[in-house]
């Protein structure tokens, strides 16, 4: 590599380090100006949403998900209860007919 490879091949590594540079620094303020602009308590909030996310509300530990019939249930391993995601309930009332569970749901039968 001759010297004048060298010196562009130094500044384009000085050019690559800059960008990073300037990319962490504009991550971090737009970061600061969230945190500015968010309402008192609003970072403490999502923090709690964060930490109980697939946790049972009941004992706080993980929530198994297990594919029973082509239905996804969340279930505490401790035996607190099963929760369905959104649609979950209608997918098994289309499977019922005309059971007790299309009546709660207002299909009619
Ligand atoms: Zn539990």
């Amino acid at each position: 590599m001759s010297d004048g490879e060298k010196d562009r091949f130094g500044d384009k590594l000085r050019e690559v380090e800059k960008a990073r540079e300037d990319k962490f620094f504009a991550d971090r303020d737009r970061e600061l100006l969230l945190k500015l602009k968010s309402p008192p308590g609003a970072q403490e909030e999502q923090s709690v949403r964060d930490l109980a996310k697939m946790r049972c509300p009941k004992c706080g530990d993980r929530l198994m998900t297990l594919t029973r019939l082509e239905v996804d249930l969340d279930e505490c391993p401790n035996g607190h209860g099963v929760w369905l995601d959104t649609g979950e309930l209608e997918k098994l009332s289309a499977r019922e007919g005309s059971g007790w569970l299309s009546r709660i749901l207002g299909r009619p039968s």
